[in-house]
Formats: C-alpha cells, structure tokens, sequence
C-alpha cells in the first residue's frame, strides 16, 4: 500500500509539474505572438531623432520603439559643462524625456560628443543589443554627414549589423537630418502633418539646444520646406500634406514586400488609400520618378 501511495503521489507531482510548464510554455507563446514588433534608431547625440520624432509618433502605437544614441551630447553647451560633466547629465534627461513622449526606451553607449569613434568594442556592444533586441527594423543616420559623430554612428551600427550577421533579415533605413545630410537620396515620404505638434514638443524637451526656440524653428522650416516640395511635384498625391520627413534605405538588400512606413495609420481625413510612404519616389539610379 505504502509503494501504491508513493507512486500515485510521484504520478501528482509529475502531472502537476508537466501542466505548470504547458502553462508557462503557453504564456510564452501568446506573449511572443502579441509582442509588438521592434524599430531601433540609432544616432549619434541625443536630440538627433528630431529629425524622424514625427515618424516616430506615427509609429509608437504599432511597433516598440528603441533609441540607441552614441554620445551623450557632453559638448553641446561648450567645454566647461563637458569637463564638469554637467551637460552629459541635461541631455541625458532631455533625450530621456524626449523619447518617453512615443514610449521609446534609450541604450546608451557612451563615446565621447566630437570625440566618437565605430572603435571595436562600441560595435560590439550595438551588436549585443542587435542581439537581444532582434529588431524587425533599424533606422540610422545617413553615412555621408556634415557631422562626424552622425557618420560615426551610421558606421557604428553597420558594422554591428554586419557582427551579428543580420544583414539579410533586417529592414534598413537611413534618415534625413536637417541641412546635415549630404546628398540624401529618399526612397520614402513619410507625411507628419497630423502629429506636427507633437514633433515641436518633442523637439522643445531638448531645453538646452532650444535656445529662444531657434532649434524647433529650423527644424520645423525644414519639414514644411520639404513638403512644400513634395506638394509641388506631387510626390504624396496631394498638396495637404505640411510637413514631411523622409528616408533612404540599405539599396538592394532583399526585404521582400515588407516595410515599416508602409504600415503607419493614414493620416485622418485622407480620402485615397495609404500611399504616404510609397516607395521608389525617388530612386538612386534615376532621381525623382
Ligand atoms: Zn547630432
């Protein structure tokens, strides 16, 4: 009778563990399947995602979003907030709350405003993250910048893609950085017209680059500029259309059908279908189609 016990208890505990891990198991499953994809961006200072914030409120709903920055901008406000450290401690927290307006979370790596190099070890470390993000798509700056740090940074995370050999799997896409960029050549015109107050917002948190709302002013001038363009070649089927940004992609690598802008809401009040991001509006070999 003792051994009859014994067995039955064993069968219990056996059942009870084996449906513990089905549960779990299940969990699992249903927390991968309803995890929302992931988009990085990664820069090289912190209020660089300006440039594509109205994309990125169009997003924040559909993907989670990621920052990955290079720098913490330690030299925006000159030497002396460099050397005291001060400066790194105000962008940090004015990125920081940049990117919570779209519910981004921020990685940071650390080499030096002015003085950031795609040195092995940083590489490696956007490759870790690469790693455990397993991002659906990255979106980094344009490699032929004004700005070093910015074309550091688009080395940085090529080299990080090429690491962990997700050259082939990922979507890639460059953004426009405003009067930085040289020589961009868009592949898709993304219309913020319907999220242009949140992207001033967003570009205001920047308090300490924002002096006499010059920055925002710029900025803003030149997404309106942009569309203005777009309205008069006809580039979004519609002269609506206020304020732009835009974005090349990694020419040739082989994505299929499947691209992030193509899956942005429309915006309200559009009478055609989805059609804002549509690609090869402009194309490298050709030009403006
Ligand atoms: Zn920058």
């Amino acid at each position: 009778m003792r051994n009859a016990h014994l067995t039955s208890t064993v069968l219990t505990v056996i059942l009870t563990a084996g449906f513990a891990f089905s549960a779990i198991a299940q969990r699992q499953t249903n927390e991968a399947a309803s995890r929302k994809e992931r988009v990085l961006f990664f820069v090289a200072h912190p209020d660089d995602t300006i440039a594509c914030a109205g994309t990125m409120f169009l997003m924040k709903d559909r993907f989670e979003l990621h920052v990955g920055v290079l720098t913490h901008g330690e030299r925006g406000l000159g030497e002396k907030g460099y050397r005291d450290g001060s400066t790194k401690a105000t962008r940090t927290k004015e990125e920081e709350a940049a990117a919570a307006m779209v519910g981004a979370t921020v990685h940071w790596f650390d080499e030096i405003d002015g003085d950031a190099y795609p040195n092995r070890d940083v590489c490696r470390r956007v490759a870790d993250l690469l790693l455990e993000l397993k991002p659906r798509a990255i979106v980094a700056m344009w490699p032929l910048d004004f700005h070093q740090d910015h074309a550091m940074s688009s080395a940085c995370i090529q080299k990080a893609i090429g690491l962990v050999g997700m050259r082939e799997v990922i979507e890639f896409y460059f953004m426009e950085e405003s009067y930085d960029s040289r020589t961009f050549m868009p592949a898709y015109t993304v219309d913020v017209t319907e999220v242009m107050e949140q992207k001033r917002a967003f570009i205001r948190q920047h308090v300490s680059q924002n002096t006499g709302d010059r920055m925002c002013a710029l900025e803003m001038f030149d997404a309106e500029m942009r569309a203005q363009r777009c309205a008069t070649f006809n580039v979004l089927g519609s002269a609506r259309s206020k304020c732009v940004e835009r974005f090349a992609q990694w020419d040739g690598k082989p994505q299929g059908s499947r691209c992030i802008f193509s899956e942005l809401p429309p915006p309200k009040g559009w009478k055609q279908d989805w059609s804002m991001a549509k690609p090869s509006v402009w194309t490298p070999e050709g030009g403006m189609k």
